[in-house]
């Protein structure tokens, strides 16, 4: 059974990269089948076989030796790990199914955000439509739970973009990350949401600071939230209540 879920979960992943590429751009993602950007050639069925076809041709194209992006099999690996790691945490059921393919939106946005720096429409708000539909699946506690999620994740964003500009006059993070936020919310109820912010801005901290000083950019340019919400909410699915109690036991 896991291994199972493990190797449709990197083939998924190799889906997961076409998506990637091309939902910023707008092209369709059921066709045409995937092919090198630089020479053209489509990619044949036996090297495209995740994570092991980019060990076979080590990293290169078949037919014009274009290095490919160890991107592809990271997100093949990732794609695998997500899907491993929740079927232990909910077991085999539709509530699996319904959050593997929440993770799977929150890994396309992660890189897209990081490429573009956009969060696509059609995945935060498609995902609230599919999550509201799934809540009776969903860890949540019931609709309420849902709709508070949804609705405190998007105010709560608004309300710090709000005072980051009434502070710096300047825009932090964008519309996006809302949407993104509200999406999340309804999967993982308003607890989950404070978790998230907490989780996202604490890691955003940390890794935002070096990065601010080695790149001597500003923290506005240089950092997307999306990434950073979307590993919030993760650790939250798999690990949030024992965090929470833990941390709960050492106050009290
Ligand atoms: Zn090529």
């Amino acid at each position: 059974m896991v291994l199972f879920v493990a190797v449709l979960g990197l083939f998924i992943g190799s889906f997961l990269n076409v998506c990637i590429h091309r939902i910023p751009v707008k092209e369709s993602i059921m066709w045409p089948g995937s092919h090198c950007p630089r020479c053209g050639k489509a990619i044949k069925p036996w090297d495209n076989i995740p994570v092991v076809s980019y060990l076979i041709l080590r990293g290169r194209c078949r037919s014009c030796s274009e290095p490919i992006s160890l991107r592809y099999p990271v997100v093949e690996l990732l794609s695998g790990l997500l899907a491993v790691s929740l079927l232990y945490r909910f077991g085999p059921g539709v509530g699996f199914i319904f959050y593997y393919l929440w993770a799977c939106a929150l890994l396309v946005i992660t890189f897209i955000d990081l490429d573009h720096q956009i969060i696509p429409d059609r995945l935060s708000l498609g995902g609230i439509v599919v999550g509201l539909l799934a809540v009776p699946w969903l860890a949540v506690e019931g609709y309420k739970d849902a709709l508070m999620g949804l609705a405190l994740g998007g105010g709560l964003l608004l309300a710090i973009i709000y005072g980051y500009y009434l502070i710096t006059k300047k825009q932090g993070m964008g519309g996006g990350d809302v949407k993104l936020l509200g999406m999340i919310g309804v999967f993982i109820g308003w607890q989950g949401v404070l978790f998230t912010v907490f989780m996202a801005s604490l890691m955003g901290t940390c890794i935002g600071i070096p990065w601010v000083y080695f790149h001597k950019a500003t923290l506005k340019a240089a950092i997307p939230f999306g990434p950073f919400l979307s590993l919030g909410a993760f650790i939250y699915v798999l690990w949030g209540s024992q965090m929470i109690s833990w941390y709960f036991g050492l106050m009290g």
